[in-house]
């Protein structure tokens, strides 16, 4: 059966025909408000729900387990009818939460400094799979007194190789009359796929959009994330000017620190130089260990405090703006680049 949590409102209105369209619109927003069947629906006559849930689900994904770290971070693993995915909620200083959703099932471009890389590809997730880990998220924060306001597309896969797909879910996710988490406040992390940035530069949702740069050394950068290879990096800072001009956003240009690979003076300097004329800031994220990922021959390693601000307070004397990403999730392996099927054996 068709599940609906995938529809805009005016998707609904045509697919629920014979339905009335205001009633469309009313079961739209019952799907936001998190109502897990028909039968909630209470504006809606006996007959309505009845006929409706012959036909349809609301959802097709499941909240599978739940690992809450000592932080308040809590990683869930969503069953989906083939595979399984996997969200976080991060919860801030503030108490302020945030969901990360996964836009694929596992992942194609492999960086070697990911879990997720290193477990291959399954396929990309649908607009309703991206949707529902937003609901699953925002019901586990509030039953915890969270409030989720924020979401980031950081989990498992590359967001911009499932644009349409995303773009679909971002369109329910930002509807006041759906979700209603504004724009602003959703941010989309890519690995540099230069076609991507600019078709949502073009087609938007104009939302925040954040490089997972790691290295402006070319040759290493290539080594560490594979795609590179066809998105090299002068058509990668074109392609995140243009945005920039389009959207008139700063860009966030992520960084995992890898020990001794990419903390240098070498490398401060490129990441400056390729930082020159972007209006960006830089967030580290020092790496979180993955068992048994090796790099060229070499186990990786988690760069130490000294190292990370040392690399820190090189960007900053080129006059960078630099943040640094608080760790969270360790403790249930649901920290940046950890994510995979942890929860329970590989997918279905
Ligand atoms: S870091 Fe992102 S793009 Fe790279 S393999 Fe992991 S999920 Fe994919």
């Amino acid at each position: 059966m068709r599940a609906l949590s995938g529809y805009s409102a005016e998707e609904l209105v045509r697919i629920l025909a014979p339905l009335p369209p205001y009633k469309a619109r009313e079961v739209f927003k019952w799907i936001a408000r998190g109502v897990r069947d028909f039968e909630g629906m209470t504006n809606l006559g006996k007959q309505e729900r009845e006929d409706l849930s012959r036909r349809f689900t609301l959802r097709s994904t499941g909240r599978d387990s739940a690992l809450a770290d000592r932080d308040g971070t809590v990683k869930l693993r969503v069953s989906l009818r083939d595979a399984a995915a996997e969200a976080v909620l991060l919860r801030d200083k503030e108490g302020r939460g945030t969901a990360c959703i996964s836009s694929q099932a596992g992942c194609p471009v492999g960086c070697a400094f990911c879990k997720t890389g290193s477990l291959g590809f399954l396929r990309n997730l649908e607009a309703g799979e991206m949707v529902e880990q937003v609901l699953h998220i925002r019901e586990i924060g509030a039953e915890q007194g969270t409030e989720v306001s924020h979401l980031v597309v950081m989990g498992m896969g590359e967001p911009l190789l499932n644009l349409g797909e995303l773009r679909r879910a971002a369109e329910i996710i930002m509807d006041p009359q759906g979700l209603g988490v504004s724009r602003r406040r959703i941010t989309v992390s890519t690995s540099g796929i230069c076609a991507g940035i600019r078709e949502l530069a073009d087609s938007g949702p104009h939302l925040r959009l954040a490089f997972s740069l790691t290295s402006a050394r070319e040759e290493l950068r290539n080594a560490l994330v594979p795609i590179g290879r066809d998105n090299p990096l002068k058509q990668v800072k074109e392609a995140l000017g243009y945005y920039q001009q389009t959207t008139g956003q700063r860009i966030t240009l992520e960084a995992v620190l890898l020990g001794g690979l990419n903390t240098g003076a070498e490398e401060a300097a490129a990441m400056r130089d390729f930082a020159r004329g972007l209006d960006a800031v830089v967030n580290l994220i020092p790496w979180n260990p993955v068992e048994g990922l090796r790099f060229r021959g070499r186990a990786l390693r988690e760069p130490s405090g000294a190292e990370t601000e040392a690399f820190a307070g090189l960007l900053r004397q080129g006059g960078l703006a630099v943040t640094r990403r608080f760790r969270r999730g360790r403790g249930v392996s649901g920290a940046c680049g950890q994510l995979g099927w942890t929860s329970g054996g590989p997918p279905r």
